[in-house]
Parts: structure tokens; sequence; C-alpha cells
């Protein structure tokens, strides 16, 4: 537990205590009773104790294991920059590209020009 001591010059009480930790737990109030609503937490009966639920726990497990490497990820909804083809997508360098594009090796729009000779 942590306490700071709020001093004010002007003030004609003196420096008082305050708990630190109150202020900052209560602003989850609205989140705690949430879970309850929820029924996302449950009662440990003999030890007195609130704990998450296994759906809850298996759920945040799964929250925080890190996320696949874009290119794995296929995306619905977007159209090929590449072929224009509504089709799923894979993220290459920035851009959304069908797996067709993703294979075939893409030509340079422009070509490349020798530099000229001095
Ligand atoms: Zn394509």
């Amino acid at each position: 537990m942590s306490e700071r001591a709020d001093v004010r010059v002007n003030d004609p009480r003196g420096p008082r205590t305050v708990e630190a930790e109150e202020p900052a737990i209560s602003r989850f109030d609205p989140l705690l009773r949430s879970l309850l609503t929820f029924g996302l937490v449950e009662a440990d009966g003999e030890a007195g104790q609130w704990r998450l639920t296994a759906r809850v726990q298996r759920r945040l497990q799964a929250l925080g294991a890190p996320p696949p490497p874009a290119d794995k990820l296929i995306y619905f909804g977007h159209r090929c920059s590449s072929c224009g083809e509504h089709a799923p997508t894979r993220m290459r360098g920035g851009r959304f590209v069908c797996d067709a594009c993703g294979t075939t090796p893409v030509e340079p729009l422009a070509p490349r020009r020798e530099p000229r000779p001095a």
C-alpha cells in the first residue's frame, strides 16, 4: 500500500496523508460491475475472494498470445492491389495482394534505365 503526502502551502489544516490507490481503483468500478453483470467472475466461497471464470482465463490466454505474422493473415473484402480482383488477400509490403499475384513475380512498371555514360 502506498501513501503520498498532499502538501498545500496555504492549507490551514497542514499536510495530510491520502491513500493513493483508492481513487485509482474506484475508476475501474464500471469495468468491475461489468465483470459481475456478465458473469465473468465468480466468488470463491471458502476464501471469500473473486476469480475470473475458466472461459475468461482461456480467452485472456488467447488474447495475450502473440499475433500471427502479417503475411499469414488472410483478409476478405479487399481488392487485390495488383490485379484488382475481389479475392482473399494477404498483406505484402503494405498492400493487399491475392495469392495468385503474390506468387507471381511482379515486373516493375517502368523499365530500369542504365546510367548514362559520362
Ligand atoms: Zn491479384
